[in-house]
C-alpha cells in the first residue's frame, strides 16, 4: 500500500552513500501502512547523504523535525562523535545503525546484534558451553561478536585475512570487557578450529549476488564441522547461499540474513513508534522486493 503523505505525515528514513539498493523502505513502509489505524502517519525515505556532508545533514534533519532514521555504509562509525547519546551496545559493536530525537539531539543505537540473535533464540543449545566462529572482521562481524558475548559463549572465534585488523578488532574488545573469550586467527588456521565450531557463521561477502556459486569454506572443511552444529549465513541474496546449500546437503540446520535484516528494522521501528510493530508484515515486504 503506498502511504497518503499529509501535512500531518511525520518522517523517518535511512541515511546511506549510496542508499538506493535498501530494502529498509519497503520494510518500514509496509509496517507503518499496516500500523496506520494506530499511530501517527510516517513515512519513511531513502536520504543519499555523502559522507563530507553527513554532520550538517543530520543537523538538517533535526531542524526539520524528523523523527529517527536508520544508519548504513558508510556512515555507521563516522555518526557516533556527532551523537549526544550512544548506547552501550553501539560503542560495543563500534558503530550506530538506528537514531532517535532526544530533547538534546540526536541518540543512537545498534540493532543488529538483536537482529542476529532473533533466529537464534529458539535454539537448544547452551551458549555458554559452545564455540562460535565467524568469517570475517568487518563491521558485521562486529555486531556478531557483540552478540555472542551478550550470549556468554565459551569460545568466539574469528578469522580473517587482515591480521592487523584482528589484533585491532581483540584490542578493541578486549578494552570493553576484559575478561573475554575472543581468539582471532589468519584464515589458512580454519580447518584446525572447525571441529568445535557449534555456530558457523559468515560475515564475509563471499557467495553475494552476483558471485552466487561462491564460498567461503570448501565442503571438506564443512564435513569437519560437527553434525549438530548450526550454519548462518548473514547474506540474504541469494537464499540459500552456496555455503547454506552445501550445509544443507550436510544435513546441517542453516539461518540466512533474511531474519537478521528484518529484525534489526522491527527493533528500530519499535524504538521510534514505542511500541510493537507487525514484524511478519516487514519480513513478507522484504521478501517481496527480493522476489
Ligand atoms: P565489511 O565491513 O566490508 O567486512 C567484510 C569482511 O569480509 C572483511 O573482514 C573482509 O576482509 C572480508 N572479506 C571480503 N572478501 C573476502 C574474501 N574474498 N575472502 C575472505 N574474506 C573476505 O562488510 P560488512 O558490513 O561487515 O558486511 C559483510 C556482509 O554481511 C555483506 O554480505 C552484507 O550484506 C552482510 N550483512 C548482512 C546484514 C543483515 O542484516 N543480514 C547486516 C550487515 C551485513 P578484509 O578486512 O581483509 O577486507
Amino acid at each position: 500500500m503506498t502511504a497518503i503523505v499529509s501535512g500531518s505525515t511525520q518522517l523517518l528514513g535511512v541515511i546511506g552513500c549510496p542508499i538506493e539498493h535498501s530494502l529498509s523502505p519497503v520494510m518500514h513502509n509496509a509496517a507503518l501502512s499496516a500500523l496506520a489505524q494506530e499511530v501517527l502517519p510516517y513515512v519513511y525515505v531513502p536520504l543519499h547523504i555523502e559522507p563530507a556532508n553527513l554532520k550538517s545533514a543530520i543537523q538538517g534533519l533535526a531542524n526539520i523535525g524528523c523523527q529517527g532514521f536508520n544508519v548504513t555504509i558508510p556512515h555507521k562509525q563516522a555518526i557516533m562523535p556527532l551523537l549526544y547519546d550512544v548506547s552501550a551496545t553501539a560503542k560495543a559493536v563500534g558503530a550506530v545503525n538506528t537514531v532517535w530525537r532526544i530533547e538534546q539531539g540526536w541518540a543512537g543505537t545498534n540493532t543488529d546484534i538483536q537482529g542476529f540473535l532473533s533466529p537464534l533464540e529458539a535454539q537448544p543449545h547452551d551458549w555458554t558451553q559452545s564455540t562460535v566462529s565467524i568469517l570475517g572482521s568487518g563491521g558485521a562481524a562486529r555486531a556478531v561478536i557483540a552478540a555472542c558475548l551478550q550470549l556468554n559463549c565459551e569460545k568466539v572465534q574469528v578469522f580473517g585475512r587482515n591480521v592487523a585488523k584482528l589484533e585491532q578488532l581483540k584490542a578493541e574488545f578486549l578494552t570493553a570487557i576484559p575478561s573475554n573469550p575472543i581468539h582471532v586467527h589468519q584464515w589458512d588456521v580454519l580447518p584446525e578450529h572447525l571441529a568445535e565450531t557449534i555456530l558457523l557463521v559468515n560475515t564475509t561477502p563471499v557467495g553475494m549476488y552476483p558471485q552466487i556459486n561462491q564460498s567461503p569454506v570448501t565442503m571438506d572443511q564443512l564435513q569437519q564441522l560437527p553434525k549438530d552444529a548450526i550454519a548462518y549465513d548473514l547474506i540474504y541474496t541469494p537464499n540459500p547461499t552456496q555455503f547454506l546449500k552445501d550445509a544443507t546437503t550436510l544435513g546441517h540446520q542453516t539461518i540466512n540474513g533474511l531474519e537478521m535484516l528484518v529484525q534489526q528494522g522491527a527493533a528500530a521501528l519499535e524504538i521510534w513508534l514505542r511500541k510493537a510493530v507487525p514484524v511478519e508484515v516487514m519480513r513478507a515486504a522484504a521478501r517481496s522486493q527480493l522476489s
